[in-house]
């Protein structure tokens, strides 16, 4: 098991699979996101091929747990987000590169020696975090009306001729806003 994702391919065989069980704290990365966190570790697999002149093909399975808001119910709730990517790197023999592990034109260097995949499983992990947050697909959201939680109860309100309506419409922040904008408007317009 290992808990980075900097691998030492000098002394890997050539066109034989090398698959590693990876545990890494979440603080090995830099995810400081305000609309998410992450409540596990990193876990998966890492396969490492050596081929050709030193090129290495790595291949990554990774999951963790997300602990996000529901965007019809706004209760906290609980997922999890798995990301695979394929990578391969090219040693830099050119070796006028401070930094051993770069990334040119999508083409990934390394030094030849260790490589590094922390900045790639994290920008995987990111790709996968729900844009629009849902607790469940047969999340009932809230009552636009009296504000109740349709999980968990059932309203009186009166429903009729009202089929759906968007969590974000009737509690943006910014409805506010364009309204006094509007009115702002309006008003030097008057003057
Ligand atoms: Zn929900
Ligand atoms: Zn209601």
């Amino acid at each position: 098991m290992k808990d980075a994702l900097i691998f030492d391919v000098r002394n890997i065989q050539d066109g034989v699979f090398n698959t590693h069980k990876v545990d890494i704290p979440i603080s090995h990365f830099d995810l400081e996101l305000e609309e998410v966190q992450f409540t596990s570790s990193v876990r998966g697999n890492v396969a490492l091929l050596r081929h050709g002149e030193d090129d290495v093909y790595v291949k990554t399975e990774v999951f963790t747990d997300i602990e996000m808001q529901c965007g019809k119910c706004l209760e906290l709730f609980i997922t999890d987000i798995e990301a695979a990517f394929e990578v391969q790197f090219t040693p830099d023999n050119s070796s006028d590169q401070i930094d051993s592990d770069y990334i040119e034109d999508g083409e990934h260097y390394y030094d030849g020696e260790t490589l590094d995949i922390s900045d790639d499983t994290r920008k995987a992990l990111i790709l996968q975090i729900p844009i629009w947050p849902l607790c469940s697909q047969e999340c009932e959201g809230l009552c636009f009306q009296c504000g109740v939680n349709l999980n968990e109860e059932k309203c009186t309100c009166d429903k009729e001729d009202v089929y759906e309506v968007e969590a974000s419409d009737s509690t943006s922040p910014f409805a506010e806003l364009s309204q006094l904008l509007e009115a702002a408007k309006l008003d030097s317009k008057s003057k």
